[in-house]
């Protein structure tokens, strides 16, 4: 296949039809894809001209066709198929408790969360689930229809069948320098959040300086788009645009996270993590047919009574995990705290990209695709970006082995700036809901 002729298109501004991003869609990773120069020219021009909605539309759905689509076939049809994809940030573990909070209190509820991997300085769903020993992620399709029959949710990985034309487009966005395009990340990620057949969506869409968008407009701009491209797809969705100017809960680090979602899961934990998991609960739970009058009351019972605990372990059991010995595991640990205190008074700013930089210095993360990551190691942060602090003051505790503390200190220092004035911002900035 040539693609002169949609490269010259694109390069004049003109819109791709349909069956034109189908077919380059459908070459590639193919033996009649086009050479990856050809592909690439083409995304530099998508990036530097934009598609309109109607072709970022077409695209997500070519690349969602590239794989396998999720099929409910022997699922109550008064089910309310729904998801939620966060973009990202350090100590986002909000889909943990989110999703038994919204089964034990929406009985419409099926959650079919098919979640990522640690990218960059963010951390991963699928890691920090893997962390719980013996825990894996459904190997079959079978497995992945059995643990959602029997619990209306089920945890599962990115698999090679799900918009697989994604892998090939991301890989070479990743070494073109064309992944910050709104229109190549709106088809990104719902290519593959629409393969799950969702009648319904949430999206964290983050801001601030841990954010995959960093300007609150940029977010607005890509909440909008995917939004745009949810309609057009007959998908209810609704965008939280929530900032990431402070690494959000106590605590970052694998296992570490964890236990701070049992916490959420009991009704205790930080209170910025319980306002985004039941915030957000109330809006899937209303997509399920909760009454608005009710929703505050189902969502809180949900945790009061324990129903939502049980279900998370549940599900956990389902897939081999255990919770009794994540517990052990972090009580006998064996690592080492250093404090992190800041130089002199005024307000504390956290650069959170560096903050998750930092943990993935100590092992916790993944600076290459093989690497092996230490789900023991943590932070536990003391003040939030905006606060007051004094000299010498705490804030942020490390926990770690040998390995990296030098460079990760090197970081956190550069990370926690200190400045004249300061406050703190909400954590929600904007919520847009979207019917069909
Ligand atoms: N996450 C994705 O899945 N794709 C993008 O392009 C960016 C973030």
């Amino acid at each position: 296949m040539s693609l002169l002729n949609l490269i010259y298109k694109k390069r004049e501004g003109q819109e791709l039809e349909s069956e034109e991003i189908r077919d380059w869609v459908n070459s590639l990773g193919t033996k009649g894809s086009p050479p990856d120069y050809q592909n690439a020219s083409l995304l530099a021009f998508i990036y530097a001209k934009g598609m309109s909605d109607r072709e970022v539309s077409d695209l997500t759905l070519h690349m969602r066709d590239s794989g396998k689509k999720l099929n409910f076939k022997g699922f109550s049809k008064d089910l309310v198929v729904m998801d939620k994809h966060s973009t990202g940030g350090v100590g986002d573990k909000i889909s943990l408790p989110l999703a038994p909070i919204v089964v034990a209190a929406c009985e419409r509820a099926l959650i079919p969360m098919i979640a990522g991997r640690g990218l960059g300085h963010t951390g991963g769903t699928v890691d920090k689930l893997e962390s719980i020993p013996g825990f894996q992620m459904p190997k079959t399709e079978a497995q992945f229809y059995k643990h959602l029959k029997k619990d209306r949710m089920v945890f599962a990985g990115q698999t090679k069948d799900i918009a697989p034309a994604d892998k090939v487009l991301y890989a070479l966005r990743d070494v073109t320098g064309t992944v910050p395009s709104i229109a190549l990340i709106t088809a990104s990620i719902l290519s593959k959040k629409l393969s799950e057949s969702l009648h319904y969506l949430l999206l964290d869409v983050k801001f601030g300086s841990g954010a995959f968008m960093i300007a609150y407009e940029e977010a607005v701009r890509l909440a909008k788009s995917m939004q745009r491209v949810c309609k057009l797809q007959k998908v209810k969705s609704c965008v939280f645009l929530t900032n990431m100017s402070t690494p959000l809960g106590e605590w970052s680090g694998h296992r570490a996270e964890i236990l701070e979602s049992l916490e959420v899961l009991k009704g205790q934990g930080p209170s910025d993590t319980r306002i985004l998991t039941l915030e957000f609960a109330k809006s899937m739970a209303s997509a399920g047919g909760v009454a608005t009058a009710e929703l505050e009351k189902k969502v809180l019972e949900a945790v009061s009574s324990g129903r939502a605990f049980d279900v998370f372990k549940s599900v956990v059991e389902a897939q081999g995990g255990s919770l009794l010995k994540l517990e052990k595991i972090m009580k006998s640990s064996k690592l080492k705290k250093t404090v992190l205190k800041v130089s002199r008074a005024g307000f504390l700013n956290w650069n959170v990209r560096e903050v998750g930089m930092a943990l993935l210095e100590l092992g916790g993360g993944r600076k290459t695709l093989t690497d092996k990551i230490d789900f023991d190691v943590c932070f536990k942060k003391l003040v939030n970006s905006g606060q007051r602090v004094q000299k010498a003051q705490p804030v942020l505790e490390i926990y770690h082995r040998d390995r990296g503390l030098e460079a990760c200190l090197r970081r956190l220092k550069a990370a926690a700036s200190i400045s004249e004035s300061g406050s703190v911002e909400p954590l929600i900035r904007q919520k847009i809901e979207e019917g069909i």
